[in-house]
């Protein structure tokens, strides 16, 4: 195996290997990962153009039986600093990043014992009446699984459910790395890999969309990082190509119990690279201004051509990261590199590119 071989089979675009991918992980040198990561980048957009929005995560609660191990947010029932947010709460929230200029709310919380699906669809009906201006990502998809749970109703029920309330969108949220070796290791009651991928279907399926995520730079090893990967691959080939976007951020170690050290801009920018490479088939890869502050924008010429600016979100702030409200010096930093930056609207939802397997639900 050697560059030029690969860099020749990503000219020709032909698909590139998990082993292809751990040996330029190995032995690339940065710019010749930028180098590539451009030549896929641009099959799918213009070179020197980027899009972004500004958006605010909600979490209305930190009330969580999960207990993962790199959680810095949640609080067991009963502790003191728990809570669950009302409707005018929620609400006092969107207000406020409307009047940043923001656009899109993103429901992150824990896994609370009490709340059923039900619950969760009232809500954002709710939030929808309010709001009709807004776009929401609303819930997680290891969220809607607990909830699914918790209310003892397939993933299909539940997403049926959610779709007749109104929801758009739910986020591939809460994946981190699927592997159930780093999930046994790390959050075992959360959930399987299996289990992750009905429920992403499941939400497909019922005319929902959803995204990709990762979480890097915990002590997850470069198989199990590829095994994400690949999964995601494999999935996006299976739904013809559902989910529009890919974002990955970074594991921030303080105030929990695994702690450890934050991974360098370089290994993340590395990475970033390398998912925009392997992942031929997801058009949109986005760089983590929320963990990364101005440094997410090199992920710019590292694959990405797409970055949120989050106005606010308490899961990562309670494990290190710090919300810059400072977005004309973000922006700037994008600029200086040589990218013209749009405003983007919401994706759309697709006319419907997955059809439901009964096969393989
Ligand atoms: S990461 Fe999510 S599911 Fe895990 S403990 Fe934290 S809030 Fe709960």
């Amino acid at each position: 195996m050697s560059l030029s071989e690969i860099r020749k089979r990503v000219e020709s675009k032909t698909r590139i290997s998990r082993d292809e991918i751990a040996w330029l992980y190995h032995n690339a040198a940065m710019d010749d990962l930028s180098q590539l990561a451009k030549v896929v980048r641009e099959r799918f957009h213009l070179s020197g153009e980027a899009t972004y929005l500004m958006m605010a995560i909600v979490n209305y609660t930190n009330i969580c039986v999960a207990k993962c191990d790199y959680c810095s947010f949640y609080r067991l029932p009963g502790a003191a600093d728990g809570y669950l947010l009302s409707l005018d709460q929620v609400s006092r929230k969107i207000e406020s990043l409307i009047a940043l200029g923001g656009t899109l709310v993103g429901f992150n919380g824990g896994f609370h014992p009490d709340l059923h699906i039900e619950d969760y669809a009232e809500l954002f009906h709710s939030i929808h009446q309010r709001f009709p201006q807004t776009a929401f990502f609303e819930m997680t998809v290891a969220e809607f699984l607990f909830s699914c749970n918790v209310s003892r109703v397939s993933v299909e029920e539940g997403a049926t459910i959610l779709h007749q309330a109104g929801t758009r969108w739910v986020t591939g949220g809460g994946a981190e790395v699927l592997d159930d070796a780093f999930r046994r290791r790390h959050s075992p009651s959360k959930y399987s890999v299996a289990e992750f991928f009905r429920a992403q279907k499941a939400i497909l399926a019922a005319g929902m969309g959803s995204t990709a995520t990762m979480v890097i730079g915990f002590d997850e090893t470069l198989d199990e990082r590829l095994n994400h990967l690949e999964s995601l691959r494999d999935f996006q080939d299976q739904t013809n190509g559902a989910l529009p976007s890919f974002l990955c951020w970074t594991y921030k170690p303080d105030n929990n119990d695994l702690g450890g050290e934050e991974i360098s801009t370089e290994e993340y920018l590395r990475w970033l690279a390398l998912s925009r490479i392997y992942l031929d088939n997801i058009p949109n890869i986005r760089t983590s201004v929320l963990t990364k502050n101005k440094d997410a924008l090199l992920g710019l010429c590292y694959g990405a051509n797409d970055f949120d600016l989050p106005t606010e979100d308490e899961v990562t702030q309670m494990a290190g990261a710090v919300v810059s409200h400072d977005f004309d010096s973000i922006l700037a930093t994008g600029r200086e590199l040589g990218f013209a930056l749009r405003y983007r609207e919401p994706y759309p939802l697709s006319s419907g590119p997955y059809i439901k397997d009964s096969q393989n639900p």
